[in-house]
């Protein structure tokens, strides 16, 4: 799907500087302040990431990529660590799957990102999923907001829960998406819609809803969905499963644009997002994506020159692409099948002392329950027909 949007693998480090993400996440952020693995070596304080934005930045910077190909399509996939109490769908190591798009500030690089982010839960089979979107603005924007915010929650701070009284004075856009309950009172009273969003920003997220809506692509606005990180600014966007319990973020992206400039780098609008492997999971409805399973052959053979032959079998359907796998416990016919069944196999070589007198093997068709002879030479041929 990435290639199909023209987007191309970066493998930044597990390991950054630490400095790296105090500088781009803020200091006042929950994964700054409680939540990254630290590590010390001498002078040195290196962090086990927590996300991998600021990562593709910094390499997006140190190795000139705005000289070279200036508008870069990056996409990538691995472990993120954060100090979290683990519970369903929350882990301390967990697995991103994202993108970021840097060198554009158009808004029809939102949308396209949008579109990738929908056509990857499509073609993972997860439906459920709801689309909640919003803009923060720019800088001065998000200033305008958080006085807002400081005018208008002044008098019932002391009701606010004690992370958010915190919040008041370090990082007051984040009251508006605190799970607590009386949180979620005094903020459902705010009445805040684009009020704080300049002209350009305001026509900047037009743009952005009207190019989803000439998709097809259905969103909420939620004028109160802000993101936990400070780098964010204009269009922000969650795709959230109601399958999934308190943890129903699937994935969540946004717009960056001064983060390339902060770390040092030119002035470049830039957006992303990431999905969380482990929730993509949970949510699809088979509990599993669409491997080789559905199309494994499992080779099942019986007795010891059997089982010689049928590794020249494996070996060669192997070499043509056809995923294959055998049985090494020497199960009977009928526990090996069983095995078969269990990997949900869609074919299955069965090759006993009989057929190998006979210069064939059996293959089973598992779902029509149909089996024929056929030769073992034009095994690969016949499986990758199918
Ligand atoms: P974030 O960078 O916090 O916006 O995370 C993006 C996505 O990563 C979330 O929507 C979750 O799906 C996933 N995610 C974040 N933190 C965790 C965690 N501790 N355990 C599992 N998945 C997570």
């Amino acid at each position: 799907m990435f290639s199909a949007f023209n987007f191309q693998e970066i493998r930044p480090p597990v390991l950054e500087d630490a400095s790296l993400f105090t500088r781009s996440l803020g200091e006042s952020t929950e994964v700054v302040q409680k939540q990254m693995f630290l590590i010390r070596r001498e002078e040195d304080v290196y962090a086990l990431r927590p996300e991998a934005t600021a990562s593709v930045v910094r390499a997006y910077i140190e190795n000139n990529l705005d000289k070279t190909s200036g508008f870069a399509k990056l996409y990538y996939l691995g472990p993120m660590f954060r100090a979290e109490r683990p519970q369903k769908g929350r882990l301390r190591q967990f697995h991103h799957l994202g993108c970021e798009v840097i060198g554009s500030g158009n808004p029809l690089v939102d949308v396209e990102v949008v579109s990738l982010a929908e056509a990857l839960l499509k073609a993972f089979s997860i439906s459920g999923y709801r689309i909640e979107l919003n803009s923060i603005g720019c800088p001065e924007d998000k200033k305008k907001l958080s006085e807002k915010l400081h005018k208008e929650l002044k008098k019932a701070v002391r009701a606010l829960c004690d992370d958010c009284q915190r919040r008041f004075e370090t990082n007051r856009l984040r009251i508006l998406d605190c799970k607590n309950e009386t949180c979620k009172d005094a903020v459902a009273k705010l009445d805040i819609g684009d009020s704080c969003l300049c002209s350009e920003c305001g026509e900047h997220f037009s743009r952005v809803r009207a190019g989803l809506e000439n998709l097809g692509i259905r969103y909420e606005w939620n004028p109160h969905l802000v993101r936990g990180l400070d780098y964010y600014t204009r269009t922000v966007f969650e795709f959230k499963h109601s399958g999934l319990g308190s943890q129903d973020a699937l994935g969540a992206g946004g717009r960056y644009d001064t983060l390339v400039a902060d770390l040092g780098g030119p002035r470049l609008g830039a957006i992303g997002f990431a999905f969380g492997i482990e929730r993509l999971l949970l949510a699809s409805s088979q509990g599993e994506f669409d491997g080789p399973q559905g199309k494994l052959t499992y080779v099942i053979s019986l007795g010891e020159e059997p089982a010689r032959q049928a590794a020249l079998i494996l070996k060669e359907l192997r070499m043509a692409g056809i995923a294959c796998d055998t049985d090494y416990e020497s199960r009977s016919l009928k526990g090996a099948l069983r095995r078969a069944n269990d990997l949900k196999a869609r074919y299955v070589v069965i090759l006993g002392q009989d057929e190998l007198h006979k210069g064939v093997v059996v293959l089973k068709d598992m779902s029509s329950g149909q089996q024929k002879e056929i030769k073992p030479s034009e095994l690969a041929r016949e499986l990758a027909e199918v």
